[in-house]
């Protein structure tokens, strides 16, 4: 028999209290919130899956108060409950949009529904990964249990819990050491109950000196045994948040499915609508029609003009950005956008942006539901681009950083975007930085560095 990992780690597990597997079960949620909390606090992809799920479960989040000072879960949380909070608020927001929308039609038809937040398409991470363990370990115990010494090691253990015993019982009836693992399970029920009644009976008070320790503590071994341990087997409530979001889950990729397919727009019918817009928000994988940019500068140069957004993925030419970010846009770093562009006039008007490779030219297709699309997109920014100057302060070239005195920030750690090509520069030169903030890092990706002058040559 090959004895992995877990045979090891339950043979540890049968020398504490209770049911092994919930013991090693906690352990796995402990271990998996201690590493993602020391470790993946600003990652991005465990930020983004967070998002999704809207955090952990209830039980797996109590855990984390527990976790010891290194992890800082007191920062960690913050931070995690601070995306949850913010993708609330805007949910929120769009919820009482479309509340209002229907009040009319609420008040003729009291049972139209005006839809969901959609606030959790995800399983509780924690538990999804605890999960694979759990399997792993029962698979584990029923392959073992034949083994002399492990065996013998169990039978010295309480033995596992019954709502685990079913969980194997489910998965391994057919597995050959299953009859013994029956047999087991029904030989500890057997001596709980045998204790549990002389309990029962020692109440009696001329019996109840006669109570022994084990006797006395017999009805907590069987609150475990009989529903493991406290938080690793759901309550009936059904609370559940997950099922009624996962139906109307969408991927961006889809969204051109959702396109009126006759309904265009011509370029002349847009830049009238946006003349009137407050807010304009554009997707960009490609840069914008020549015309379009030209329009949209021109507008952002009046005294009164719109809020223009762009997100952008995959435009590398910072020369393009810089374009966008001086023609007064707020330029930020989206990822997992759709193939097309999209422009948003609001939140209610919504375009595809088609292009033709062949001819060159573009047309525009609105969005049946905008509204929707919007707010899926919403979440696909994890960073801005900032215009900074300031400064060099030092220099690492072993990590190929510097750090610069930015007016108005203490200090700012900056890389290159390509920096095994590029020069770091010299410490005390003024310099101007456009960069990527990206909000998984501290460290600024630069994608231009232009030097203003030495700190020497800077007037008195
Ligand atoms: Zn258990
Ligand atoms: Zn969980």
């Amino acid at each position: 028999m090959d004895k992995g990992h877990s045979y090891f780690e339950l043979l540890d597990a049968f020398k504490g209290s209770g049911c092994p597997i919930c013991t090693l079960v906690l352990k796995d949620s402990r271990r998996y919130l201690d590493h993602l909390l020391y470790e993946s606090v600003l990652d991005l992809p465990t930020r983004v899956e967070l998002i999704g799920s809207f955090g952990f479960c209830s039980w797996h989040t109590w855990q984390i108060p527990s976790l010891p000072p290194i992890c800082s879960p007191s920062t960690g949380y913050s931070i995690f409950a601070s995306d949850l909070l913010r993708k609330f608020n805007s949910l929120a927001q769009e919820f009482t949009l479309k509340l209002k929308e229907k009040r009319g039609l609420l008040s003729l038809f009291a049972k139209i529904s005006p839809g969901s937040l959609h606030i959790k398409d995800k399983a509780c991470p924690a538990c999804h990964h605890v999960a694979q363990f759990e399997s792993y370990h029962l698979n584990a115990l029923a392959d073992s249990i034949g083994d002399e010494q492990f065996l013998e090691a169990y039978r010295a253990s309480q033995g596992i819990c019954l709502p685990h015993f079913f969980l194997l019982e489910k998965n391994y009836s057919a597995h050959p050491n299953f009859p013994l693992l029956l047999e087991l399970q029904t030989a500890k029920s057997g001596s709980l109950r045998t204790t549990l009644e002389e309990f029962i009976r020692k109440q009696d008070h001329r019996f109840q000196k006669e109570v022994t320790q084990a006797e006395a503590k017999a009805w907590k071994v069987a609150m475990e045994f009989v529903a493991g341990k406290p938080g690793v087997f759901t309550n009936e409530m059904g609370h559940g948040l997950l099922e009624k979001s996962r139906k109307e889950k969408i991927s961006p990729e889809k969204i051109s499915l959702a396109l009126a397919p006759f309904d265009k727009l011509t370029f002349e019918e847009l830049i009238d609508e946006v003349k009137t817009s407050k807010e304009i928000t554009l997707y960009l994988k490609r840069p914008l029609p020549a015309f379009l940019f030209k329009e949209l500068r021109e507008l952002n140069s009046r005294e009164v003009h719109p809020k223009i957004e762009v997100v952008v993925e995959g435009l590398s030419d910072s020369r393009y950005l810089g374009s966008l970010h001086s023609a007064g846009f707020s330029i930020f770093y989206g990822l997992g956008l759709p193939s097309q562009s999209f422009i948003f006039l609001g939140r209610n008007r919504g375009f595809l942006l088609e292009s033709h490779q062949l001819s060159g030219g573009h047309n525009l297709r609105p969005i049946k539901e905008p509204e929707d699309v919007y707010f899926r997109l919403l979440w696909r920014r994890f960073g801005v681009a900032v215009l900074l100057s300031g400064s060099i302060r030092e220099t690492d070239k072993d990590k190929r950083i510097f750090c610069l005195i930015a007016e108005g920030r203490r200090q700012q750690w900056c890389r290159f975007k390509d920096a095994d090509t590029k020069e770091l520069p010299e410490v005390g030169t003024h310099v101007e930085v456009f960069a990527w903030e990206k909000w998984n890092t501290h460290i600024l990706e630069v994608l231009e560095l232009r030097v203003l002058e030495a700190e020497g040559q800077r007037a008195p």
